[in-house]
């Protein structure tokens, strides 16, 4: 725990805050993200007495940097082990070979089936921890693109002093993503199915914290992958992955399906922690925008379109924002760049910045052809069976073109979660577990809301 730790938005015009604040706060108050002053960093000593930790070891080693004297190293150790408690297997992350040369990382052991569990969990139990201490409680306000808002009620729907919120665009995720957020019956918890796309549910909930009055006045708190202590937690498998592996000095690529670019840029702060990443592959589906960024250096919005990888169906990747100001360190710079992309939809990035970002990014595209293909060829080749996501990444990082020695994707939703078209590709079902045949017949609820931060605002109001 170092007392001198403190974060800063990207944006440059908002306080400089705790830990604990931060937490809190969620957005900044100029519309920036919090990151931290500086970058912590691990020696390789450090790193390589991970092989013989545990994954909630190697956690607390990775997050207490990151983490000021409001938490001794007991309570950040109770919280982690709580937090790691609910996983379907002691290892939390396990890796499986796929061939000598490519892993899939399984981020889906959770209670939700997707990798924001593991983010999730550690929040809850965080935000609990604090809120008790000073008998507070919250109102929680997120939007899912379909497993952030399960993985959220999930970790909250026991804690008494929130309530939670979750936009999810109607219509526009799975089937079981929806019934994991809509079948929890808890009093805290609030499903609103918006009539529009995640980036409409993301832009209501920025509308909505931008109005600082209101966000004071109803204790409101976001939870999306904004949220700084949500990235903390995703740093945490990088580390474990490469504890697990011989690395020796081979040249490591990690393939991250990426939406809303929090998954891959936990990548990219554990490589300037000191891991040893070579590279780092934002995979998307044909929600290319990443894609045409690096090719080009123009990043323009285009209508998002509707593919069967839901959790990446972005066109707005909120956490872009934070490797543009680490690259430049220039909050006027990033306050520009959103400014326009605000105004018209699009930036062009200088040349010498994009040649900076691909030293560490490559990305490659993958059409929904291809997704059918990998999910086939997976099966039939290793007898895994993965989920649209996860074909995302894998097909993406057979894409690359450079060599390296040592690829890993992160396996990031199970497949019983997109079931209907798993099956449609595999005419097999055995991958559907109890828990989402249980889930399938559990009543649901929620409501129906216009695409609006006012109607949310006053539905809000009306139920805290
Ligand atoms: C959220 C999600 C992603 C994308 O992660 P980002 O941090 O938004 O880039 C990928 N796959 C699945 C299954 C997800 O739920």
């Amino acid at each position: 725990m170092k007392d001198s730790i403190k974060y800063i938005s990207t944006r440059g015009n908002a306080p400089k805050l705790s830990f604990k604040d931060v937490v809190f706060e969620g957005l900044a108050s100029d519309g920036g993200l919090y990151i931290p002053e500086s970058w912590p960093s691990l020696s390789e000593d450090t790193i390589n007495s991970f092989s013989s930790m545990t994954y909630q070891e190697i956690a607390y080693a990775v997050i207490s940097p990151y983490i000021d004297s409001s938490l001794t190293e007991k309570n950040l150790k109770d919280i982690i082990d709580r937090s790691y408690s609910c996983f379907d297997t002691p290892e939390i992350t396990p890796l499986k070979k796929l061939n000598n040369e490519h892993y899939l990382l399984e981020l889906y052991h959770g209670p939700t089936y997707a990798f924001k569990d593991l983010a999730m969990q550690f929040i809850s139990q965080l935000m609990d921890f604090y809120l008790k201490e000073n008998s507070q409680s919250i109102n929680i306000l997120g939007a899912t693109s379909g497993d952030t808002g399960a993985a959220a009620i999930e970790g909250f729907k026991n804690v008494k002093s929130a309530k939670i919120f979750i936009l999810h665009p109607h219509n526009k995720i799975s089937e079981v993503q929806r019934k994991f957020m809509t079948t929890i019956k808890s009093e805290n918890v609030f499903n609103l199915a918006v009539k529009g796309s995640f980036d409409d549910c993301q832009n209501i909930i920025k509308k909505i914290f931008s109005d600082t009055d209101y966000k004071k006045s109803n204790h409101l708190t976001a939870i999306n992958s904004i949220n700084w202590s949500r990235i903390m937690c995703q740093m945490v498998y990088y580390f474990y992955t490469l504890s697990r592996l011989e690395v020796g000095n081979k040249k490591v690529l990690f393939s991250v399906p990426t939406g809303n670019f929090g998954d891959i840029l936990a990548g990219y702060i554990s490589k300037k922690m000191g891991l040893k990443i070579d590279m780092l592959n934002i995979a998307t589906n044909e929600n290319d925008i990443l894609t045409r960024t690096l090719m080009s250096g123009e990043h323009e919005l285009k209508a998002v379109r509707e593919t069967s990888s839901p959790s990446i169906d972005i066109q707005i990747s909120s956490n872009f924002e934070r490797l543009l100001y680490d690259i430049t360190q220039n909050s006027e710079y990033v306050n520009d760049l959103m400014r326009e992309l605000k105004e018209t939809g699009k930036y062009s990035l200088k040349n010498n910045n994009l040649v900076k970002i691909k030293e560490s990014f490559c990305s490659y595209s993958v059409s929904e052809e291809e997704v059918g293909d990998i999910i086939k060829d997976t099966f039939r080749d290793h007898k895994i069976i993965v989920d649209p996501h996860t074909a995302v990444g894998i097909a993406s990082a057979n894409k690359c073109e450079k060599k390296y020695d040592l690829k890993v994707t992160l396996s990031t939703a199970h497949p019983a979660k997109f079931k209907d078209t798993v099956f449609n590709l595999l005419g097999n079902e055995k991958f559907i577990t109890d828990k989402v045949h249980n889930i399938m017949e559990l009543e649901e609820d929620m409501i129906i809301i216009e695409n609006s931060a006012d109607a949310v605002k006053t539905f809000i109001m009306e139920n805290i």
